[in-house]
């Protein structure tokens, strides 16, 4: 439910991929004017022309918008920013990211008559478009970096509602807080942690002489169970739904793989993450062409429970392994 009390600026969206598809699209439904910057020719114009909007070059879907929302991916945002948008957004519009990288960390200095927010879905771009064609949404955190109209706070939480987000919540952040917690919760437990934990348990089971196909099951598959428990109920509801004995290993066996120093370690990538280490090699690692990236993804897709995983999902021919393009236009 769109808030009537809310402004409604022209909004160009900047970056038609995983955020960008579902802001255009949602965004439009909740009633704003909605155009998307591309560059022409790009791999993902088709997709928004065939979604029915106007499409632009960067610089001139810019040129006539209230609001501009950032929305390539966060490398190449400091050049768009510098090539395409300061150059020509109208005296006064309103910059948005849905990260706060390259702001936080100074490679984007935003123009002083700009208003400079932030408002991050806290979920991918599909559940943010799914949620929301189903009268749901997912939470958004926001915040305002810098506000020379006054308006800004009013912008965030209108673009925050139109994207559905205030259907479940919005809270506001800061800049610095996005940033180094979403960072950290993709590095440390959501991407980095989760999958290193399940690769780590898989290898042991295998290298004790275990079948790969049930240790797949067990620490792969299995895992969706909780995830869903943890996500309606917390911890407690996944403890509700687990045997006696699953419980008891859980107390006795969980601290001894995720300790004190495994907490020390995680407070580590936190520093690196806030004195700016991991970002500045990050962007060394694209300057350089993504070699390093390149190899550590090769050995992610070429480990034995991909192998494994792949023959057993076949058998569940009711899985969506629909590439991602198709899965986020479904
Ligand atoms: P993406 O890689 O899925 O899509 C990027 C889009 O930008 C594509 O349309 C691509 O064609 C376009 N693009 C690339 N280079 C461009 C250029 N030079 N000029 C114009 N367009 C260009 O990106 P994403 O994952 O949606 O990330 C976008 C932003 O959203 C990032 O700041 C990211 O941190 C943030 N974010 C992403 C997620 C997520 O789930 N993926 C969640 C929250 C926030
Ligand atoms: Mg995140
Ligand atoms: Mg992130
Ligand atoms: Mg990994
Ligand atoms: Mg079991």
């Amino acid at each position: 439910m769109t808030q009537s009390s809310l402004p409604k600026p022209s909004i160009a969206i900047v970056g038609y991929g995983s955020q960008g598809r579902a802001h255009a699209l949602n965004l439009r439904d909740s009633g704003f004017d909605v155009t998307v910057g591309l560059r022409p020719g790009g791999p993902t114009e088709a997709k928004a022309k065939a979604d029915g909007f106007s499409v632009k070059a960067p610089a001139e879907a810019v040129r006539e918008a209230d609001l501009v929302a950032v929305l390539t991916p966060d490398m190449v945002q400091r050049q768009v920013y510098a090539e395409a948008l300061a150059p020509n957004m109208k005296p006064g519009a309103c910059l948005l990211f849905a990260h706060g990288l390259n702001v936080h960390f100074g490679m984007i200095e935003p123009r002083d008559d700009l208003d400079v927010i932030l408002v991050a879905p806290k979920g991918p771009g599909a559940l943010v478009r799914r949620e929301y064609e189903i009268g749901r949404g997912v939470p958004c955190i926001w915040a305002v970096h810098q506000d020379p109209t006054g308006k800004a706070k009013q912008l965030a939480l209108a673009y925050a509602d139109g994207l559905g987000g205030a259907r479940a919540n919005l809270i506001e952040t800061t800049f610095k807080e996005e940033t180094e917690t979403d960072l950290f919760g993709e590095q440390a437990v959501l991407c980095g942690g989760a999958s290193s934990l399940v690769q780590a348990g898989f290898e042991v089971l295998v290298e004790a002489g275990y079948q790969p196909e049930i240790a797949y099951y067990e620490v792969l598959h299995e895992l969706k169970l909780i995830v869903d428990l943890f996500y309606e109920g917390g911890i407690t509801r996944m403890l509700e739904f687990v045997s006696e004995t699953a419980q008891y290993g859980d107390y006795v066996s969980g601290p001894r793989v995720i300790d004190a120093g495994t907490k020390e370690r995680m407070r580590e990538v936190l520093r690196d993450i806030q004195d700016g280490t991991f970002t500045k090699n990050w962007v060394a690692e694209h300057e350089a062409g993504l070699p390093n990236y390149n190899r550590y993804k090769q050995a992610d897709l070429d480990h034995p429970i991909e192998v494994v995983g792949k023959q057993l999902r076949a058998k569940m021919v009711w899985l969506d392994n629909s590439p991602k393009e198709q899965k986020e236009a479904a």
